[in-house]
């Protein structure tokens, strides 16, 4: 129950890519979720799930617009092309109605039994509420690792993130439109999320396998994420260099006054092919780091410059004008 005493309109928001393997099974399985939900006065009978089709190649639009023509509790929203996950539920968020809006993945690797827990803690007045793993053990080894690295370089920059939360989480009506107001290209919302400042809490639970289909995320993309994460929030990257920076101008001034030292008062080795030729990789490395993470950021700067568009919707079905 929300504030007015009504139970809220709940939209769930499923970004969808080549997941046509899935999509019946995860639609049969939310609309019965919702349904429970309904009957037991938890969500109003106007609640809805929405398929971000996420310019998917196979079947997935096909299968979305027969189940919007088959209920009402089902819409459609097909972007364009292929933006990526994070647009595609950004698309959806921005799209979708509701006084509460759940986001998860198509694949239903979140337990939705959660989405209980979810609105009661929603109905305490908390308008975010972050879905946690409460463990990583349906992860490979690799996943996991990796994970924890990308975890622990966020916090160590000052990001702050929840840790083992995905995109799995509700958002409240304001909570969304506070988000309406993030314009940013370079879009990561598990960085942005805990910048809107309202009242949150977590929720655990345990993440299953996928049922069907492979994982639409390569390490090439898993990378990517992780590298958006990093420079769009911090700019810790940008001062490490200028303190390594300094520290090897540092280390170079102490070898100069021993190489003068050595020369005047011919003490010890006389400087020779090592101290020559070390420094110019040291430096051509470090220099070359240091161009390279301040083109990282330059390069951001760019597309923010452009102000491109998030997302374009190329078709809506079963929609609220
Ligand atoms: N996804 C998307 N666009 C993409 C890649 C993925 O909308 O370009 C969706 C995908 O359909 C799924 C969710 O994002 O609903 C998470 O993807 P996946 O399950 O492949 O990631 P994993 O769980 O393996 O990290
Ligand atoms: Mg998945």
């Amino acid at each position: 129950m929300n504030t007015t005493g009504k139970a809220p309109i709940l939209g769930l928001v499923l970004p969808c890519f080549n997941e046509e393997d899935i999509l019946p099974a995860t639609a049969g399985r939310l609309e019965a979720k919702l349904r429970q939900l309904a009957d037991d006065g938890l969500v109003s009978a106007e609640s809805r799930i929405y398929f971000v089709d996420d310019g998917s190649a196979d079947r997935t639009w096909q299968l979305i617009q027969e189940l919007c023509s088959r209920s009402s509790s089902f819409a459609g929203i097909k972007l364009s092309r292929n933006y990526g996950q994070q647009y595609a539920l950004y698309a959806g968020l921005m799209e979708a109605t509701g006084d509460a809006l759940i986001t998860l993945d198509a694949d239903l690797q979140d337990d939705i039994d959660v989405i209980d827990d979810m609105l009661a803690s929603f109905g305490r007045g908390n308008e975010i509420v972050y879905g946690v793993r409460a463990n990583r053990e349906s992860d490979t080894f690799f996943k996991r690792y990796t994970a924890k690295i990308h975890y622990g370089l966020l916090s160590g920059m000052g990001v702050a993130t929840v840790h083992n939360h995905a995109d799995f989480r509700l958002l409240s009506r304001r909570a969304v439109e506070f988000l309406g107001e993030y314009r940013e290209v370079n879009l990561y919302l598990r960085g942005i999320v805990p910048l809107l400042g309202l009242p949150s809490d977590q929720v655990f639970y345990t993440r299953s396998e996928r049922l069907a289909g492979d994982t639409k995320y390569s390490l090439g993309r898993m990378l990517g994420l992780s590298l958006q994460g990093l420079t769009s929030f911090s700019i810790v990257p940008l001062r490490v260099i200028s303190v390594l920076g300094l520290v090897v101008f540092c280390i170079a001034l102490g070898l100069g006054g021993w190489a003068l030292y050595a020369a005047v008062w011919g003490a010890g080795t006389v400087p020779g092919w090592a101290s020559t030729v070390i420094p110019i990789y040291l430096l051509g490395g470090l220099q070359l780091l240091a161009i390279g993470v301040a083109g990282e950021y330059i390069g951001k700067t760019f597309m923010e410059a452009k102000g491109r568009p998030l997302y374009q919707v190329e078709r809506r079905l079963g929609m609220n004008e």
